[in-house]
């Protein structure tokens, strides 16, 4: 089936996702799992680890269905050594908390080369810390997030997580998020079936539908190949409402989390009611 959510506040404590995930009908959910503003937070408590855990199996949330995303704040291809150093640091700490809730997967957006060094140089910088944080851990898969291509952010061309993964020494845990509005805006289209399967062949071509772990529905505010990241609400935007029916449709996608982060929560049940409506018809 399809696993349909939405990225959901932590607020009051990271127990009360799953709660506020199964309120709008959820099947799936995203989350932050400290404040993601701030560099340090205090540890998870074990009670708040324990509920949890609890409510997630009460809701019926498997670890496969969840899909936390890391703090904004970490760019692990820094190119400044103390930078790349906090980064890493904040991000292996990230991995833990993952595994402590029992989670399973971790989402990142790869980094930013500042204009400071090229491409491969980031690329391969991304990936050893990448390389790092799975040393610390055991059970979390980092899974890699395309993103629009703005500024100096990697990430934007399938070849980038196709080079990070190949510099990634446990292939069994690194995969890859596709975000559509991402996607779109660093001009892969996806707004006929056609399109969204020739962009699915290709990502498949270039990195392998093996590593796919999640996608992020989001519609766009601007233009294929804009390079700009502004998300719009499903069937509001340039992309409009085909490629969200052919993606609920779609046999490849079943069973892993896709997580809107459309711009109005208080519409995400309404969404999620309509993403569903499109798998019946
Ligand atoms: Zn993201
Ligand atoms: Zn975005």
């Amino acid at each position: 089936m399809k696993r349909v959510g939405a990225h959901v506040s932590i607020a009051g404590g990271v127990e009360n996702a799953p709660l506020n995930a199964q309120a709008i009908g959820a099947k799936a959910f995203a989350m932050f799992t400290r404040n993601q503003r701030q560099w340090h937070s205090a540890p998870l408590a074990q009670a708040s680890i324990e509920a949890f855990r609890r409510n997630c199996e009460e809701a019926g949330f498997l670890p496969g269905h969840i899909l936390p995303h890391d703090s904004y704040l970490i760019n692990l291809g820094a190119p400044e050594a103390d930078k790349l150093e906090k980064s890493r640091k904040a991000f292996v700490t990230e991995m833990q908390r993952a595994e402590a809730l029992g989670l399973t997967m971790l989402n990142f957006h790869p980094g930013s080369h500042l204009n400071l060094v090229d491409e491969d140089a980031c690329l391969a910088t991304i990936a050893e810390s990448v390389n790092r944080s799975l040393d610390a851990t055991a059970e979390v898969t980092a899974v890699i997030e395309n993103t629009a291509g703005q500024g100096s952010n990697l990430g934007w061309r399938f070849e980038h997580l196709a080079r990070i993964i190949e510099l990634v020494e446990d292939k069994s845990r690194v995969g890859v998020c596709l975000d559509t509005c991402h996607l779109f805006a660093s001009g892969y289209d996806l707004r006929t079936p056609e399109a969204l399967d020739a962009t699915l062949a290709e990502f498949d071509r270039v990195v392998g539908m093996e590593y796919l772990r999640g996608m992020h529905l989001n519609d766009a505010k601007q233009k294929l190949g804009s390079k700009v990241d502004r998300h719009e609400c499903l069937g509001k935007g340039m992309i409009g409402i085909d490629a969200f029916v052919h993606i609920m449709r779609h046999p490849a996608l079943e069973e892993m989390p896709l997580i809107l982060e459309t711009p109005n929560a208080d519409g995400w049940a309404e969404e999620i009611k309509m993403l569903y409506s499109f798998t019946e018809m």
